[in-house]
């Protein structure tokens, strides 16, 4: 069904993302790798603000949350006592007839797969759909010159567990009271078996992970917090709060070990819809009880005061860095007519905290000194926010080219600038055109970039 609201923009998007320099198809030059994606000069940027907002306001605005940097390969053990060596499965058909490959749930999938009447939704051939079977998702590789089973490990397909193994060295280190959490930002990588919609479900992917170990008993509590919390940061972003909403989970989508479980979801439009961008969960104390179990570990928290100790539960805060960064563009593109002109615009109204470039500067034209005190401007600003000196082709053209990165404001300086030592900013949104002193100009860009 055709999503009236928000038609889907997902082509033009990605071929913006590569003509501007955003994201590129992993190994191009290749053919490509399945569903690998790298941040071109302008995505890095984008990608690493929206990492530095959660940081921000998960680590650096709290008291009670601590960071972590935990490496990606881990002991095998860890992925037998979080569960992911026997369950992190997706049930995988094939097509005998074109190879292609699906999940058994596959809502394009007519019938039922292994049967004669199951129909490949590819080739469209009959009966020639394998019966599923259970696929692992992790990556598999060995640790050290022997390839052998013995040196099996895994790259990570969540952030969380190299959480929980350094609960104690973490609590004990920095002498936290519960509650607290632990947070980090990292590569998880999935063999997905259809992943796909861009950077939406990739096989190397960003997590940014938050735990949160609170006292059994106060974890709805919490996980109320949480969910509030969470959902905040995303509207923060600048993300239209009507394309995002809440969606609890079922009782056939709960974990075995979850007491509660939501996940934020946006609209990213057309056929997608509305899609999961992050989860949050009440893992109970699942994850510190089988990591205990399997180590052989105390893996509890001392309260000293009361003389007892406890194994925390946990409310877990789990977002995509890629899928919110996809959120952020989908929401932020749009093509407009520009009152006025013939031509319209395609632009990136994303949030000014989030842009790649805060301001374009511009000499209105190549001559009279407009140059010489651009650039001198562009200097001056450079040390103080990510700035982008533009001289070259109509002015017009150098307002579109910033309007369709998002930059928010653009600066030129024009006849009037050498002799009044004023210039023109130019707002992305509103298109309107302020006039300040060269002076100050950065304390004008400084308080708008704040707002
Ligand atoms: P999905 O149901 O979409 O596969 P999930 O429920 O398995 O997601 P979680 O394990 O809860 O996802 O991971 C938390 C977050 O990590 C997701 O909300 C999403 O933003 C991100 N994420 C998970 N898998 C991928 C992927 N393959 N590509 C990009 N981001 C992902």
């Amino acid at each position: 069904m055709p999503n009236e609201k928000h038609p889907d923009v997902m082509d033009r998007l990605v071929s913006l993302c590569k003509r501007r320099g955003f994201i590129f198809q992993s190994s191009e030059i290749y053919g490509g790798t399945g569903s690998v994606w790298d941040y071109g000069p302008l995505g890095v940027e984008l990608k690493k603000n929206i990492k530095d907002r959660w940081w921000h306001a998960m680590v650096r605005a709290r008291d009670d949350i601590e960071g972590l940097d935990a490496a990606i390969l881990m002991h095998p053990r860890v992925w037998e006592a979080s569960g992911h060596v026997a369950g992190f499965v997706d049930p995988l058909v094939d097509c005998r007839n074109c190879k292609k490959r699906f999940r058994a749930d596959d809502p394009r999938i007519k019938g039922e797969p292994g049967t004669p009447d199951a129909q490949c939704p590819s080739c469209g051939m009959k009966g020639t759909l394998s019966a599923p079977r259970q696929f692992n998702l992790m990556f598999k590789t060995y640790m050290g010159p022997v390839e052998d089973t013995a040196s099996i490990v895994y790259l990570r397909p969540e952030t969380a567990q190299g959480i929980y193994v350094n609960f104690v060295n973490v609590q004990q280190s920095t002498r936290q009271k519960i509650p607290f959490g632990i947070a980090q930002i990292g590569k998880a990588f999935r063999n997905e078996i259809t992943p796909g919609n861009f950077i939406f479900r990739t096989r190397e992917f960003e997590q940014m992970e938050m735990q949160f170990f609170v006292e059994p008993g106060t974890d709805m509590t919490w996980f109320e917090y949480w969910k509030e919390q969470r959902m905040q940061w995303h509207r923060g972003l600048g993300i239209d709060p009507a394309r995002l909403r809440f969606h609890q989970h079922t009782p056939e989508e709960l974990a075995h070990y979850a007491r509660a479980a939501f996940d934020v979801q946006f609209d990213f439009g057309g056929t997608l819809g509305f899609q999961e961008i992050e989860g949050v969960h009440n893992r109970g104390d699942f994850d510190l009880s089988r990591h205990a179990e399997y180590s052989g570990k105390k893996l509890e928290y001392v309260d000293q005061p009361n003389n007892r100790r406890f194994t925390p539960y946990v409310v877990e805060t789990s977002v995509g860095a890629d899928r919110t960064t996809l959120a952020v563009l989908v929401n932020g593109y749009r093509e407009e007519s520009v009152p006025g002109e013939s031509e319209g615009r395609t632009v990136l109204a994303i949030h000014p905290s989030l842009a790649p470039v805060k301001a374009g500067i511009f000499p209105l034209v190549k001559k009279d000194g407009m140059p010489e005190m651009a650039a001198r401007i562009a200097a001056d600003l450079r040390p103080h926010f990510p700035v982008f000196y533009d001289e070259a082709g109509a002015i017009g053209r150098r307002y579109r080219r910033q309007d369709e990165v998002g930059t928010p404001f653009c600066i030129t300086v024009d006849g009037q600038s050498t002799s009044d030592n004023t210039v023109t900013i130019r707002d992305r949104d509103t298109l309107a055109q302020d006039r300040v002193s060269a002076d100050q100009l950065r304390a004008a860009l400084q308080e708008r970039l704040a707002r």
